[in-house]
């Protein structure tokens, strides 16, 4: 009797500890001096434990189903990085970024603990599961514009951070765009030179010969600047069909990157989104985004 009694409460015991142990498993733990870092954590921290990425036994290249559901790593899109001045319009300001702001927005991914990756290890999650760092992010520049080179590069650099430049080769060497030195510099310094076109076409009405123009020439010429292969591309305006993936391929790029509309189906890899961190977002704003649209 008094045996029985003892083992039923050496159960009870048991299970409360059990049942208790698991109430206070994971403090919630919130970074009071940057609360940006404390909302949606858990999704982006998911992205290195995904059951996709990791592993080193997964020899075949995947098939699209598997590309697109493997979790998305935010990409951001950046133009100018500069004052605003008074004749920019309402809408121009998205694509321009002050220079405080652009700090301020490096500094909050470097604080939250974001690792910048580049196209070759997207490429790599993407195809074959590769791991990718902690709290991966892309960040990107289109356009060639001057200041991606005199005040991206150096803030970006303060926190071991490296980025992509699609450069649309018509303006380089003019004022207030990036000169072949510079972009040989970028690319010497570990950040990747991309493809925007010649000047800026939307590849959805090129024919022809335009495919020749647009692409392989700038894409020959990036190559000869940096010595190095241009394999990735980003469709001017975001713009993109399904008629120009085939002349992408054929000519050499292994991936495409749009703006934020939806991905086909079947050509992931041809369009990766990325969002415009816009120039009026602060870092907070910026955080939210970067969590809710990927
Ligand atoms: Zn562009």
């Amino acid at each position: 009797m008094g045996v029985q009694v003892l083992k039923v409460l050496f159960i009870v015991l048991f299970l409360f500890q059990c049942k208790s142990k698991k109430e206070t498993k994971e403090p919630i733990t919130v970074n009071q001096e940057h609360p940006v870092t404390a909302q949606g954590e858990a999704t982006i921290a998911n992205l290195t434990n995904s059951p996709d990425s990791g592993s080193a036994e997964e020899p075949d290249p995947a098939d699209t189903n598997t590309i697109t559901s493997r979790e998305q790593v935010p990409i951001l899109c950046y133009h100018q990085i500069r004052d605003w001045r008074p004749r920019d319009s309402k809408r121009a300001k998205d694509y321009i970024v002050p220079v405080a702001s652009f700090k301020a927005q490096m500094k909050m991914l470097a604080d939250s603990g974001y690792h910048t990756i580049l196209p070759d290890q997207l490429y790599a999650y993407l195809t074959s599961g590769a791991k990718l760092p902690e709290k991966p992010i892309m960040l990107t520049f289109d356009d060639t514009d001057l200041d991606q080179y005199t005040v991206a590069k150096p803030e970006m650099e303060k926190y071991g951070f490296k980025g992509v430049f699609f450069v649309m080769t018509v303006s380089l060497g003019r004022p207030r765009y990036m000169s072949k030195a510079q972009i040989k510099e970028l690319s010497e310094a570990g950040h990747v030179i991309g493809s925007h076109t010649w000047d800026h076409q939307n590849v959805k009405k090129l024919k022809g010969n335009d495919w020749i123009t647009q692409i392989d020439k700038p894409t020959k010429q990036l190559e000869s600047i940096t010595g190095k292969e241009v394999k990735y591309f980003a469709y001017p305006f975001g713009l993109w069909n399904e008629a120009a993936i085939p002349e992408l391929k054929k000519r050499g790029m292994v991936a495409a990157f749009q703006l934020s509309f939806k991905r086909s189906p079947e050509e992931p890899l041809y369009t990766i989104r990325r969002i415009i961190a816009s120039g009026y977002w602060s870092p907070r704003t910026l955080y939210t985004n970067i969590i809710r649209s990927f």
